[in-house]
């Protein structure tokens, strides 16, 4: 297993853009790069990626793999993962780390599968066991009762998706430099399996709980439907998205757009406001990485207490309509 020391962030992006899941990526992969001592890279599949390579050397990225043909305008699934894994047999890095996003869940498998490696999928956290030289990929398992730390110890590379969310992106600075290597791509006997007909614009979803700076959600301790009214309130008086906990939503109380966690949004906001949440590990893998957290329980031991640093105990009917108010003074609302 003669792998390089090397790892990959494959730089996802649609209309000239580098979706946000990449720099969080480059931002861990530092980490990652530091306790290994391998050199982060990106690989960069583009009609012209020429614009994106700065933002890519500011978030860490040593060396761009830069892919160029007309044909990764868009995200085929075949010729991305063609050329992808081409290079990957050609230059045979250690690790590879995609975004779990929808092409990032189509092209990893189907590299995996070409260059006969390993794949994680769904991470939430990743580590470097330096004395094994391994990869520690962590995910939830058995319906997210354990959260499982795999290893790929027979095969090169080690390959893991990542949910979007569970790291922040920091840029190191706004003038980074590095290496870029023009790699050769080799597509043309790719078979046009898929043709595009036509592009249909998503219906823009009324909640935006990814891009959201803050949210306030609500648990089963609302007590009923209705009671998001509350929520909505100070959501309002905060300018921020409504979130929920998946009880809310199994419970049909609202929809689920909104719930956060486990099999819901991760979402990174700068807060997060818990309302009547209990604060379940499934909750939590959703809302840890918010910048500041402020918990509202009647249960002061209450586990989400243990992630807040603002816990205020007491019946939220009383304590969350009067934070509305506050802020709206203090705001002139
Ligand atoms: C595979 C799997 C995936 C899951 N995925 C998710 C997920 O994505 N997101 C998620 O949220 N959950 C998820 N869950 C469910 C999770 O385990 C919990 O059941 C759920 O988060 C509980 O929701 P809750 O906190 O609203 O309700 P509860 O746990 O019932 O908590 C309600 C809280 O409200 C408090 N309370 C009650 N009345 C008041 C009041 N008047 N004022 C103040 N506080 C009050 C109570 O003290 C309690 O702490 C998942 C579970 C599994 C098994």
């Amino acid at each position: 297993m003669d792998a390089k020391k090397e790892i990959w962030v494959f730089a996802e992006q649609e209309n000239g853009k580098l979706h946000s899941v990449v720099l969080e990526l480059l931002t861990k992969g530092r980490d990652l790069a530091e306790k290994s001592g391998y050199t982060l890279c990106a690989v960069l599949p583009a009609a012209d990626g020429a614009p994106l390579q700065q933002e890519l050397f500011n978030h860490g990225a040593k060396k761009i793999y830069a892919l160029t043909d007309p044909k990764f305008t868009e995200y085929q699934n075949d010729y991305f993962s063609k050329a992808v894994s081409d290079l990957i047999l050609a230059e045979s890095p250690s690790i590879v780390l995609y975004g779990a996003t929808i092409i990032g869940r189509s092209l990893a498998p189907t590299v995996a599968v070409m260059v006969y490696g390993g794949l994680t999928a769904d991470c939430t956290e990743l580590d470097f066991d330096t004395e094994a030289e391994l990869l520690l990929q962590t995910r939830p398992a058995f319906g997210g009762n354990i959260m499982a730390t795999i290893i790929c110890p027979d095969h090169r590379p080690q390959m893991a998706t990542v949910r979007h969310n569970v790291f922040k992106k920091e840029p190191v600075s706004d003038s980074e430099s590095g290496e870029v290597v023009e790699a050769a791509v080799d597509i043309s006997d790719v078979p046009e399996r898929m043709k595009k007909l036509e592009t249909i614009e998503e219906m823009i979803e009324t909640v935006d709980l990814n891009a959201a700076d803050y949210i306030v959600s609500g648990g089963r301790g609302i007590g009923k439907p209705e009671n998001f009214e509350i929520i909505r309130g100070l959501a309002e008086a905060l300018d921020a998205a409504v979130g929920a906990s998946r009880a809310t939503v199994d419970a049909g109380w609202i929809s689920h757009h909104h719930q956060v966690g486990q099999t819901g949004k991760t979402v990174c906001p700068l807060v997060y406001v818990a309302c009547g949440i209990s604060g379940a590990i499934q909750h939590l893998a959703g809302m840890q990485t918010a910048d500041l957290v402020i918990a509202i329980n009647k249960d002061a031991d209450a586990p989400i207490f243990d992630v807040a640093d603002f816990g205020l105990v007491g019946d939220l009917h009383e304590i969350v309509p009067e934070f509305a108010k506050q802020l709206n003074a203090i705001r002139g609302k």
